[in-house]
């Protein structure tokens, strides 16, 4: 290094030093200003915040509020539909309806793109405002029909239902197109 390249680098050294001081002090005073600031976090799980309307978590299937049956009639149209092939259900024919003699489905494996919700006709599998399953044992989250029933139970649901969001999507009905009165016949237009 020569005399020109030393002069060079003392002349930028205080205008740096200067920089660098000031940059860490700008940073401090935020660092400062944020310890008295009213925390943004909650101590999970002790305190849980109120989720949105529209939140869509864990899944479940639901009992009729009015008889208390099963909804599920098994007609599968969930596991065709499912794109991981994760539900798989087994029909059981009945006198008056059909049931789901086992339902399954693997929890771990759901992309939670809701189709299967979509596509139920009796609203018996929904999503809820949870997603409080974490664990650290996959095999507790292959779900049966029991402790899918279970969650629909535990946690409150989401608003969103099959039936519901097919009304939803379904385009609004054009109206009526209505036809010319026929009116008395004009004197032009009798034959001569
Ligand atoms: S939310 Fe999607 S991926 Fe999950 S079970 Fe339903 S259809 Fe399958
Ligand atoms: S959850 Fe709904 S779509 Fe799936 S088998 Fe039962 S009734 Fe059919």
């Amino acid at each position: 290094m020569g005399p020109s390249v030393d002069r060079q680098l003392g002349q930028s050294f205080w205008p740096d030093l200067g920089n660098l001081v000031s940059a860490v002090g700008r940073a401090m005073w935020i660092t400062l200003i944020n310890l008295f600031r009213k925390p943004v976090t909650v101590h999970y799980p002790e305190v849980k915040r109120v989720y949105p309307d529209r939140f869509r978590g864990i899944l479940a299937l639901t009992y009729d509020k009015e008889t208390g049956e099963e909804n599920c009639i098994g007609c599968r149209l969930c596991e065709y539909i499912c794109p991981p092939q994760v539900i798989k259900v087994e029909m059981l024919k009945a006198e008056k309806r059909n049931f789901a003699k086992t339902f399954t489905l693997e929890l771990y494996a759901c992309e939670f793109c809701e189709l299967c919700v979509q596509v139920c006709p009796t609203d018996a599998i929904i999503m809820m405002k949870s997603f409080d399953l974490a664990t650290s044992d996959r095999r507790e989250l292959l779900m049966d029909k029991d402790r899918l029933h279970n969650i629909g139970l535990d946690f409150e649901p989401s608003w969103a239902t099959g039936n519901g969001l097919r009304d939803m999507q379904t385009p609004p009905k054009a109206p009526a197109a209505h036809a010319p009165e026929a009116g008395p016949a004009k004197a032009e237009d009798k034959p001569e």
